[in-house]
């Protein structure tokens, strides 16, 4: 018998995304995080998805989505597919948690910020829930929020560019909201979701979400999908430990001079790209700068301060 030949249509074809919150409009942090996960799809043959992560309404501007996306335009990105709305995926959000419930993997929380911070210790990132209801609200209570257990659960991975990464998560988090107090569903649920269903091979962003990732890889375990490679760039920092972000006064990215800001993103991100390139058209600068990508060029550092010209390691 002869082997069988694998199909080209069951090779994976790589997969990467950029999933801006629409907060605010962008800004040179969110540019980096833009450049890294479109050049790095890119440089495989891949293809580079949108997701408006708008599942947040008391956080989001109006107007902000739109501006996002026509900034995108004015930089040159061009991506596959129709962009994702996570406003308008409440259903499969629900069809997760109903997989959820039904593994008893999760249980609702009447508990108040109050009551929570007043009986808990912290963790890396604020309190650790101290699983008040794991076994039942108190009567008289209502549920509030859901919440997944993490007892037992520990997470490793390896990232492209942090290096190996191990996480203790009921100790280090504890049981995590999925499903908020306000009725919205919350970033780690709809992240899991969303890259499953579109399929995302490698999650390429800002390393301010690395301690999600372990969050992440519990709830695709949980949900039966798959993972996908991760990549977390340095993120851009205004002062050490401090985020650029629209709180700490970024200022929105110009739509003048596109080409000279993704310059400056790629010096950001290692590439060390010639004086030149920044002279070139969008339609020369992207070609170039997807034939020169180097993962590997990439600090291997949580975050680095921009500077006008260049970034301080
Ligand atoms: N929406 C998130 C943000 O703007 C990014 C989510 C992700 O890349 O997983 O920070």
């Amino acid at each position: 018998m002869t082997p069988t030949a694998v199909p080209n249509s069951t090779r994976i074809r790589p997969r990467g995304r950029f999933a801006p919150s629409p907060t605010g409009p962008l800004h040179f942090g969110s540019l980096v995080a833009a450049v890294g996960s479109y050049l790095s799809a890119k440089a495989q043959g891949g293809e580079w998805l949108v997701r408006m992560e708008d599942l947040d309404p008391p956080r989001e501007m109006k107007g902000a989505a739109d501006d996002i996306l026509r900034t995108l335009e004015a930089y040159g990105f061009e991506w596959d597919g129709a962009v994702m709305y996570q406003s308008q995926r409440r259903d499969a959000y629900e069809a997760a948690l109903d997989v959820l419930h039904h593994q008893g993997a999760i249980y609702g929380c009447s508990c108040t910020r109050r009551e929570i911070a007043d009986s808990s210790v912290q963790g890396i990132e604020g309190p650790i829930y101290p699983g008040t209801c794991r076994s039942g609200v108190s009567p008289g209570r209502s549920v509030r929020a859901l919440r997944v257990r993490t007892d037992g659960v520990s997470c490793e991975f390896q990232d492209r560019i942090q290096g190996a990464q191990r996480s203790q998560l009921d100790s280090e988090i504890g049981d995590f909201v999925v499903k908020r107090a306000d009725g919205f569903y919350a970033y780690q649920l709809a992240v899991v979701v969303d890259d499953a269903e579109q399929r995302i091979t490698e999650i390429v962003r800002g390393a301010d979400l690395l301690a999600s990732t372990a969050r992440q890889i519990h709830l695709q375990r949980l949900l039966g999908a798959s993972t996908p490679a991760y990549s977390h760039l340095p993120a851009v920092l205004t002062a050490p430990g401090i985020k650029l972000s629209k709180q700490t006064g970024a200022a929105a990215l110009s739509r003048r001079d596109p080409v000279s800001e993704l310059h400056r993103a790629l010096v950001f991100l290692g590439q060390q790209p010639p004086v030149d390139l920044a002279s070139l058209s969008l339609n020369e600068f992207w070609p170039e700068s997807i034939a020169r990508w180097s993962e590997a060029s990439v600090p291997r550092c949580a975050g680095m301060i921009a500077t006008k010209e260049s970034p301080i390691p």
